[in-house]
């Protein structure tokens, strides 16, 4: 069983696939895409599978694939299936922005994804248009249809919120009233563009560097705090807790809540009003080979070079010596080099 120096089980990794992308969020990306980086910097799937071998050896029973846009990568689908097929995988999910899903859920299903997060901030067309930089509503919306369709449990919506945006979160709730869907309410969290800091916001700015400000930030007690006063005069009744047991099996740190007579659950993720670092389960591996302990920490092992000139052992050391290395808690507001399409949010 893999745990780390603070006695936390670490059984879920995350592997980004690609840091490339279809979509061109404003606090994600430069509006230009990343930089084209030398094909052989990047894993190959191969790769990946044998790193994915070695976390399982090491104690991983839970994987997510993200990115970037996970479904942009060619071959995504036989991936997923070789990666299901290793024996102590429990499950493989998948975080998306759902606009490939329509004519990729069936195939995906098929080769036995089973859990999908999709991200989409808004139900308005020109804010999801604006956040998105030209990203369709209808595409994201089409995607979700088609991840029922196919199956797909538990389908969960996340929704990072941002002050200057004013999103409707309320429109978020009433979906959960229509089918079993799980919104994810996130803070929006200060990663990404450290080496190129954005003045003005993300939303206010057209720049191309990816921008957080302590005033775009909204605590999730404000958002659980918005949805029951908000709720209560739109008449949809009580919100309650989920009793844990109950949540829609969740690898993560959210905290679900449910209004009377839904079907599904609206959450929060609160990585900075309410510190979770003592749950922290999880190790990440980026497109180009490196394994990062904590999603707001620099630090990263080398895994790629390891994967290229090691053996098997090797590579399960350094899983281990990730283990060992992984801090206690992170430095919160402080901002990353990478941009959260290059860690694999
Ligand atoms: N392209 C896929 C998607 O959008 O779902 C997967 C990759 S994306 C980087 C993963 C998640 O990170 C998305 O839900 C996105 O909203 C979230 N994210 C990106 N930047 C963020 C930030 N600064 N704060 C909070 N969440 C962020
Ligand atoms: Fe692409 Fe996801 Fe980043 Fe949006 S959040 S730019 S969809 S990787």
């Amino acid at each position: 069983m893999g745990t780390d120096g603070f006695g936390r089980r670490i059984d879920y990794l995350r592997i980004s696939v690609t840091d490339r992308c279809n979509l061109r969020c404003v606090y994600c990306m430069p509006p230009d895409g990343v930089e084209w980086k030398d094909p052989n910097l990047m894993l190959t799937f191969e790769e990946m599978e044998r790193f994915a071998a070695a976390a399982v050896a090491e104690g991983i029973s839970k994987i997510r694939l993200t990115g970037g846009e996970p479904l942009v990568r060619k071959g995504i689908v036989e991936h997923i299936a070789r990666l299901r097929a290793l024996t102590g995988i429990e499950a493989i999910a998948l975080t998306t922005n759902a606009t490939l899903l329509p004519r990729m859920a069936f195939h995906l299903a098929e080769a036995g994804l089973e859990r999908v997060n999709i991200s989409l901030d808004s139900l308005d067309p020109d804010v999801y248009a604006k956040v998105t930089r030209g990203g369709k509503l209808s595409d994201a919306l089409a995607g979700i249809d088609a991840a029922f369709e196919v199956g797909m449990s538990p389908v969960k919506i996340n929704v990072v919120v941002v002050r200057s945006l004013d999103q409707d979160l309320l429109s978020f709730a009433r979906m959960t009233f229509d089918r079993p869907i799980h919104i994810r309410f996130i803070e929006y969290m200060p990663v990404g563009g450290d080496e190129e800091p954005a003045p003005g916001g993300a939303c206010s700015s057209e720049s191309s560097a990816v921008g957080w400000t302590e005033a775009d930030h909204v605590p999730s007690d404000e958002i659980l705090a918005r949805l029951v006063v908000e709720g209560a005069a739109a008449g949809l009744g009580a919100l309650a807790p989920v009793a844990k047991g109950d949540a829609p099996g969740g690898w993560g740190p959210a905290r679900y809540f449910r209004f009377d007579g839904a079907q599904g659950t609206v959450g929060v993720i609160s990585p900075l009003s309410h510190h979770f670092c003592g749950e922290c389960n999880r190790l990440r591996l980026t497109a180009d080979g490196k394994l990062r302990m904590c999603l707001f920490s620099d630090e990263e092992l080398d895994a790629r070079t390891v994967l290229r000139e090691g053996s098997d052992q090797d590579v399960r050391a350094l899983i281990r010596a990730a283990l060992a290395a992984k801090p206690e808690s992170h430095n919160m507001r402080r901002g990353t080099v990478r941009r959260m399409s290059q860690i694999g949010g």
